[in-house]
């Protein structure tokens, strides 16, 4: 379905993004990663799927970092089609605690990088009078949690530059729409799953047992998978004239 289209997708060497940017390269996206870490792993299993690949390390807290990325991504394979802006870091804290510098860093990285790789993919979508952006932003896009200010703040504002993309884009072929998880089993998680073990002396399935019972009616967790179904389904002709929703994939999480 997706064949000579090209999908960036920001975040993409682990969790979510990964697992996004998989299900594009099985309807026969090519692909552009982006991220930390290891980087071979993520481009061989993409390979694998038959599809081309290619990787920038732009850091997305850095403005001339996206646009060195969005530049090599048009010169390799022509234009963007399909931009995710996935990339992600979360810090827990109270306000009055917050880290100023731990701040400015979900804000860029969160909400920013996405106006950013937004601006600079819409040119060559329009031109084309085809593209889908996707924007992951979360549950906490919609509803707040303690302790999360800078990323509650961070994704409500990625669902409303969802919401005027969608706007702006409407006349066209571009499609602009938010994904917004509950729990998903990644690295991301996994560390809040870790310290609340720490903090309350216990094992980490009970540790994950309360997480999951805090927020999630389903007790289960949402699969970078089923995230990446739903991407497909954005991209899909029957995706044409969804705009601007923010579709929340959480067991249940916010219809409480
Ligand atoms: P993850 O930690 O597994 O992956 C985050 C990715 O972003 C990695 O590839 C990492 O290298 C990359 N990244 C981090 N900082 C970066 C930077 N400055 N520049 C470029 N890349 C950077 O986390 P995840 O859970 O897969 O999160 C992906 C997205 O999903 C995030 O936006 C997160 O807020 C969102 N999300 C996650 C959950 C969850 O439960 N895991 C729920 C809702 C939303």
């Amino acid at each position: 379905m997706l064949s000579n289209k090209t999908a960036l997708v920001t975040g993409s060497t682990s969790g979510i993004g990964l697992g996004i940017a998989k299900a594009l390269a099985q309807q026969g996206a090519n692909i552009v990663l982006n991220g930390f870490g290891d980087v071979e792993g993520p481009k061989a299993e993409i390979a694998a799927l038959g599809v081309k690949v290619e990787y920038h390390g732009a850091d997305m807290s850095k403005p001339a970092e996206i646009e060195a990325m969005m530049a090599f991504a048009a010169e390799r394979f022509g234009r963007v089609d399909i931009l995710v802006n996935n990339a992600g870091i979360q810090h827990v804290a109270k306000v009055e605690d917050f880290p100023v510098e731990k701040w400015d860093a979900i804000l860029a990285i969160n909400l920013s990088s996405a106006f950013h790789a937004t601006r600079l993919a819409l040119p060559a979508m329009r031109a084309a009078n085809w593209g889908r952006v996707i924007n992951v932003a979360s549950v906490h896009g919609l509803v707040g949690s303690a302790e999360k200010s800078a990323y509650v703040a961070a994704k409500h504002g990625v669902v409303g530059l969802t919401k005027v993309t969608a706007l702006e884009t409407a006349p066209t072929g571009v499609t602009c729409n938010a994904i917004c998880p509950g729990w998903v089993l990644t690295p991301l998680v996994q560390k809040q799953v870790d310290a609340k073990a720490a903090a309350q002396g216990i094992s980490n399935e009970d540790a994950t047992r309360l997480l999951l019972g805090e927020k999630e009616p389903s007790m289960q967790f949402t699969t970078p998978e089923e995230l990446g179904a739903l991407a497909v389904f954005f991209c899909s002709p029957a995706g044409n004239n969804v705009r601007g929703v923010a579709w929340n994939m959480d067991g249940g999480w916010v219809a409480q």
